[in-house]
């Protein structure tokens, strides 16, 4: 039997396929549309031939009607029949999770969350994804949007975030919310990662941004620790990858600021599995009934 996880991203479709206890992964660069994310998933289908599929896609997936309901940051999916339209492509039924709680699972199950019991992850990415995973099940919501942890609101009048709304967490805490920080300081418009290059480098108004950018995140990390009181923080994405001082440092204002107790159980560290939480998410969850 071949289990399949598919990851499918904005710019990238990532996959693992697990055949005979042996896994292989990989990644397939699309372009933002929808034809492109299906001939990706056509040569997925004749390279594994797989029996389940676990799907982990960003946004609102609404496990009821099996529809992307809101995708602010893979806008072309928005609205889709996400389910129906991927079982039709591979001719195999198909378990689909929101992005970022598979990724947490994914995490749970192979990575940095193995053995916690309350897990929580945080993805930077475009956006800002969170999951959560307690006592071995993943807690995703009643109808599937649950941990929307990047649109929880941090300031009324603050910054626009790609849903829409104002002062978001995720309009400060991403790609886009650090590009954001790094203009205002310096009137300057760099992508995220020349901003980390910078700052790896030693350029001081980059490190000043990132400095800006983990106490935004050192915000968002407190009031995990605050609902959840949890044993397991997992920090995922191209940001913490590329540039890991953000959790230190967001990690120094936590032992300031937080509750002692909460703080004191919290283990909070990188990502295991880099890119691929996600994609090995979803293929802990192929076969799952969901
Ligand atoms: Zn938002």
């Amino acid at each position: 039997m071949v289990r399949l996880g598919i990851d499918i991203g904005g710019t990238f479709i990532k996959f693992c396929a697990e055949a005979g206890g042996e896994i292989k992964k990989g990644k397939i660069p699309t372009e933002k549309n929808l034809k492109s994310v299906l001939t990706a998933l056509k040569k997925i289908k004749a390279d594994f031939s797989p029996d389940r599929v676990g799907v982990a896609v960003a946004g609102l997936y609404d496990k009821k009607t099996g529809k992307l309901t809101a995708s602010p940051n893979i806008k072309f999916l928005e609205g889709l029949e996400i389910k129906e339209l991927i079982e039709e492509e591979l001719k195999t039924p198909v378990v689909v999770e929101n992005d970022a709680s598979a990724a947490a699972y994914g995490e749970y199950i192979y990575g940095a969350g193995k053995g916690g019991k309350i897990v929580v992850c945080l993805t930077l990415g475009t956006g800002l994804g969170g999951g959560l995973v307690v006592n071995g099940s993943l807690v995703s919501g009643v109808s599937g949007s649950a941990m929307e942890i990047g649109h929880t609101t941090v300031d009324m009048d603050g910054w626009h975030c790609h849903c829409g709304r104002k002062g978001c967490l995720e309009a400060y805490v991403s790609s886009y919310g650090l590009e954001r920080i790094y203009f205002f300081l310096t009137d300057q418009k760099l992508s995220s990662m020349e901003i980390i290059t910078l700052a790896n480098e030693g350029n001081l108004k980059a490190i000043k941004a990132l400095d800006e950018f983990s106490g935004y995140l050192a915000v968002g990390l407190m009031n995990v620790l605050h609902i959840f009181n949890p044993d397991k923080v997992i920090i995922g994405g191209g940001i913490p990858e590329h540039y890991p001082a953000v959790i230190d440092l967001a990690v120094s204002v936590l032992k300031e600021k937080a509750f002692k107790l909460p703080f004191r159980d919290a283990q909070i560290k990188k990502a295991e599995l880099g890119e691929f939480s996600g994609a090995f998410g979803a293929l802990a969850l192929a076969g799952d009934k969901r």
